[in-house]
C-alpha cells in the first residue's frame, strides 16, 4: 500500500473507463509525472496507458490507491490545453475519448519509438604493462583490439570492428567486462524536421513590399496578436491576393516574440510552395519548422511530435491533425484555404479542423487566422453572428487583372461523329492559340478514368460493382471496369453481358479521355495527366509537377487536386470541362462546392505576368452558382445561398448531425432506424429540446461494400447540449448487433 504521504494525480486512461483515476506516484518518478504526462498504470489487471491531467477524479480512496507503474517520457507530451480539448472534442463529436486520445497522442509517441542506437566501442581505463602482456599471452586478439582502439581518434561502431578486424562478439564484451573497453550507446541522428518534398519548391523569397490591403490586413491582426486575446479573423483574398504573405508576416511576429504557431493546409502534397516559402523565412531566423505529413515515418513523426512538446520546434506546418500539436505557448493558428472539405477526418473522432482551431484558439486565447478566395458560408455567417474579424483583399497583387471568364453552353455545341463533344470549339481554339504562343494551360476535370461507364443502348445494361450501388468506370490504361468506391475491377467484356450486343460501349468521360482527346487535337503538345491515379505514385507526382512548372510540359489534364494552392505563373489558360459534376452531387452544399470550385480554377490563370483566361464548359449555364461565379460575384452568391439556406434550416443557421445506420440486411436496417427514430423523437420532446429530425431515409449512395446505408438528420441548434442526451438514449437503444450506427456532427459528405 502506498504511503499516505504519496504525491497522488488524475490519470485519464487511454481506453477503459472514460474518466480520470486517481493515482499514487512512486518517490522513483516524482519529478516526471506533471499534467500532460504519459504514463502506465495499473487498471483492471492490465498495464493501460494514460495522460496525466488535473484534479478531476473523485472518490480517492487512499487504501485502494495504486502506484503509477512508469512514466514514458520526462516531459509532458501533450499540453493542458490540450487535455481540455480532448474533452470538448469527445463532447461535440459524439466520439469516445479513447479513440479522439488516440488521435491527439500519436502512435508512434504512445509506442515510444525510441531513437535507434549504435553500440561504440571506445578505451577504458588504461591498461598496466603487465594486463598487455597477458593479453598478449592468452588473448591475442584482444590486445589487438586494444591497440587498434588506441589509435583511433574517436569510438567506433562495435559491429564495425567485429567486421573488419574479423572478431567474435565475445572477444569485445571480454574487454569491456574487464573494463578495459567502454561500450557508449550513440543515437542515430534522425532527421527530425525531415520532409521529403525536396529543395526544389523551397523558393528564394525577396521581402516584398506589402499592397494596402495586405498591409491593412496584417495590421488588423497584429492589433489581435498584441491584446493577447481569442480573436477569429476572416481573411477573404482573392486568389492571388497574397494572402500567403499576410500569414507568413504574422507568423513570423509571433516567433519573434517568442510565441508558438500553427499553420495548417488542406494536404502538405498539395502546397510544397507554402511549405517552402515558410521554411525558408524561418531558417533564416534559426527556428525549425516540423513538417507534419502522410508521409513520416514513425520515427520522424515521434521525434517530431517530442521536439514540439520540449519546446525545441515553435513552428509546425502540416494537414489536419497538426491541430494537435504539443505546442507551447500558442499564441496563433493559421488555417489556410479553410472552406476545404479535406479539414474533416472522415472517422472517428469525426472533427473539424477548422473548427477545431477556432475553438483551440479560444482555450489558448490565441488568434485564428482563417483564409481563403472562397471562404465557407458557415465562416462567412460567423463574420455576422460570433463577431469574426473579416480582412477583406479584393485585388491580386500588382492589380493583376482576373482572367476573363467565358461560358460554353454545351447544349449548343454540335455532337461531333465520335459521340459527345467533350472539347468545345473554343475551348480547342484557345488551347491550340497558347500552345502556339508556348504558353501553358490547365484543363480540369473532376472525374478519373476514361468513361464513365458501360452501357448497352439495346437492353439498357449497365455495368454496376457487384458490391456497392455506383456504376463501373472504365480505365483504359489497364483495360479495367474499376469501381471507384470500394476497388473492384473486372474486365470488361466486349458484348453486352445480358443480351450479347455489340453496341455496348463506354460514355461519359473521365481525365484519361480527355488527355486522349486533347493530344489528337494538338498532337505536338507535351501533355501530362495528374489524379489519383498518378497521386498514387509520389515522386511521379512531383516530377509532373516540377516539369510544368520548368516549361517542359504544355498542358496538365487534371482533378480538383490542381485547383488547390499551386502557383504556376505561365498559365494563362483554364478549361473547366464539365462544370455541372459538383452540381448533380445530392448534397446541400452542391451549389456552394460548385461555386467554389468554378472561382478556385479560374485563380489558376494569369497568376503572372500576362492576363487569363478561363473557359468553362456547362449544361446549365444559367444556374446561379456558375452565373454568380462568373462574375466572381460573392455578395450576391452568399445572399442568394444563405436565402436557400435560411428556410430549410440547413447550416450555418442549424447544425447538422448526420446518423447513418449501416448493416447486410436493407430491411433490418430500416427497421432499426425507424424504431430508434421514434424513441429519439419522444425522447426529445419530453427534455423539450427543439431538434427537427428528417428520415429516415436510404442514403444516396444506398448500398457500398455490400453493406446497406440509411440515414436520418438532425437539425439542432446548440450541439453541446443537446447531442449528449442523444447519445445517451443511444446507449440505453437495443440495437441489433448486425447494425453499425454513426453520429456525423457538421457532416461534409451526405452521399
Ligand atoms: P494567395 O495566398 O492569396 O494566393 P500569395 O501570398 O501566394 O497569394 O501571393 C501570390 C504571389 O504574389 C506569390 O508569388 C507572392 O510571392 C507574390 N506576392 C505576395 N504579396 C506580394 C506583394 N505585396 N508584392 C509583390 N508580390 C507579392
Ligand atoms: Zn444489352
Ligand atoms: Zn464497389
Amino acid at each position: 500500500m502506498p504511503e499516505l504521504s504519496a504525491h497522488i494525480v488524475d490519470v485519464l486512461p487511454i481506453g477503459g473507463p472514460e474518466k480520470p483515476l486517481a493515482y499514487a506516484v512512486p518517490p522513483k518518478l516524482k519529478g516526471y509525472v506533471g499534467p500532460g504526462a504519459l504514463v502506465r498504470v495499473p487498471l483492471l489487471n492490465r498495464s493501460r496507458l494514460g495522460l496525466v491531467c488535473e484534479g478531476l477524479s473523485e472518490d480517492i480512496d487512499p487504501l485502494r490507491l495504486k502506484f503509477v507503474h512508469d512514466a514514458l517520457y520526462e516531459e509532458p507530451v501533450v499540453t493542458p490545453d490540450l487535455l481540455r480539448l480532448a474533452q470538448w472534442l469527445a463532447r461535440y463529436y459524439a466520439a469516445s475519448l479513447e479513440s479522439v486520445l488516440e488521435t491527439i497522442v500519436p502512435a508512434p509517441v504512445r509506442a515510444i519509438m525510441a531513437p535507434k542506437t549504435t553500440r561504440l566501442l571506445t578505451l577504458g581505463k588504461v591498461p598496466t604493462p603487465e594486463e598487455m602482456d597477458a593479453l598478449d599471452r592468452r588473448a591475442p586478439r584482444q590486445a589487438e583490439l586494444v591497440r587498434f582502439l588506441q589509435q583511433q581518434p574517436a569510438p567506433v561502431a562495435r559491429a564495425l570492428l567485429i567486421s573488419r578486424l574479423k572478431l567474435t562478439p565475445g572477444t569485445c564484451d571480454s574487454l569491456v567486462k574487464k573494463g578495459l573497453l567502454r561500450e557508449v550507446l550513440q543515437d542515430e541522428a534522425r532527421e527530425v524536421y525531415a520532409d521529403d518534398l525536396g529543395d526544389e519548391e523551397a523558393l528564394p523569397t525577396q521581402e516584398v513590399t506589402l499592397t494596402e490591403e495586405q498591409a491593412a490586413a496584417l495590421v488588423d491582426v497584429e492589433a489581435s496578436l498584441e491584446a493577447s486575446e481569442f480573436r477569429t479573423h476572416l481573411i477573404h483574398g482573392v486568389t492571388g491576393s497574397g494572402k500567403t504573405e499576410v500569414y507568413l508576416r504574422a507568423l513570423e511576429r509571433v516567433v519573434d516574440a517568442g510565441g508558438s504557431v500553427i499553420f495548417l493546409v488542406p494536404e502538405v502534397a498539395l502546397t510544397p510552395q507554402t511549405v517552402g516559402r515558410l521554411r525558408s523565412r524561418l531558417s533564416k531566423r534559426g527556428e525549425k519548422v516540423v513538417v507534419w505529413h502522410s508521409h513520416l515515418s514513425a520515427g520522424e513523426r515521434a521525434d517530431g511530435w517530442m521536439a514540439m512538446a520540449r519546446g525545441e520546434a515553435r513552428v509546425v506546418v502540416g494537414a489536419r491533425s497538426a491541430i494537435f500539436a504539443p505546442l507551447k505557448n500558442l499564441r496563433l493558428i493559421i488555417v489556410d484555404e479553410e472552406h476545404e472539405p479535406a479539414y474533416k477526418q472522415a472517422e472517428s473522432p469525426r472533427y473539424h479542423g477548422r473548427d477545431v482551431a477556432v475553438y483551440r484558439s479560444m482555450l489558448c486565447e490565441a488568434v485564428c487566422l482563417l483564409g481563403s478566395a472562397t471562404p465557407a458560408l458557415e465562416s462567412l455567417y460567423n463574420v455576422e453572428t460570433k463577431s469574426y474579424r473579416l480582412n477583406r483583399l479584393s485585388k491580386r497583387v500588382d492589380d493583376r487583372q482576373l482572367p476573363t471568364v467565358h461560358l460554353v453552353d454545351m447544349k449548343r455545341e454540335k455532337l461531333n461523329p465520335h459521340g459527345a463533344v467533350t472539347i468545345s470549339n473554343l475551348l480547342a481554339d484557345k488551347l491550340l492559340d497558347r500552345f502556339e504562343k508556348q504558353e501553358q494551360s490547365i484543363l480540369f476535370l473532376n472525374r478519373r478514368g476514361y468513361s464513365t461507364r458501360m452501357i448497352c443502348p439495346d437492353c439498357s445494361h449497365v455495368a454496376e460493382c457487384p458490391h456497392c450501388s455506383v456504376t463501373l468506370t472504365y480505365h483504359r490504361s489497364d483495360n479495367r471496369l474499376k469501381c471507384h468506391v470500394c476497388g473492384y475491377q473486372e474486365r470488361p467484356t466486349p458484348r453486352c453481358p445480358k443480351c450479347g450486343s455489340s453496341k455496348y460501349k463506354g460514355v461519359g468521360f473521365g481525365t484519361q479521355r480527355i488527355e486522349e482527346t486533347v493530344q489528337k487535337i494538338m498532337p505536338r503538345a507535351r501533355i501530362m495527366r495528374l489524379d489519383t491515379d498518378t497521386m498514387s505514385k509520389k515522386h511521379l507526382f512531383r516530377k509532373i509537377l516540377s516539369d510544368f512548372r520548368t516549361g517542359k510540359l504544355d498542358l496538365l489534364v487534371g482533378t480538383q487536386m490542381l485547383a488547390k494552392g499551386l502557383d504556376f505563373p505561365n498559365v494563362t489558360l483554364v478549361g473547366m470541362v464539365d462544370a455541372d459534376i459538383a452540381l448533380h452531387v445530392p448534397d446541400f452544399r452542391a451549389a456552394e462546392r460548385t461555386f467554389q470550385l468554378l472561382v478556385q480554377v479560374a485563380g489558376r490563370a494569369g497568376r503572372g505576368d500576362k492576363a487569363g483566361e478561363v473557359v468553362v464548359q456547362t449544361f446549365m449555364p444559367h444556374s446561379p452558382p456558375i452565373q454568380f461565379a462568373r462574375r466572381a460575384d460573392f455578395e450576391g452568391f452568399l445572399h442568394e445561398e444563405l436565402e436557400q439556406r435560411r428556410e430549410f434550416h440547413y447550416p450555418p443557421f442549424r447544425h447538422l448531425v448526420r446518423h447513418l445506420f449501416r448493416g447486410r440486411n436493407p430491411e433490418k436496417v430500416a427497421f432499426f432506424a425507424e424504431q430508434w427514430s421514434r424513441r429519439l423523437e419522444e425522447h426529445l420532446e419530453k427534455l423539450g429540446h427543439n431538434v427537427e429530425i428528417r428520415g429516415p431515409v436510404s442514403a444516396p449512395m444506398e448500398k457500398i461494400k455490400d453493406t446497406y446505408r440509411f440515414h436520418l438528420w438532425y437539425f439542432i441548434g446548440n450541439v453541446s447540449k443537446i447531442l449528449p442526451d442523444i447519445v445517451a438514449l443511444r446507449k440505453d437503444f437495443p440495437m441489433d448487433d448486425d447494425i453499425v450506427d454513426v453520429l456525423d456532427v457538421d457532416p461534409v459528405d451526405l452521399v
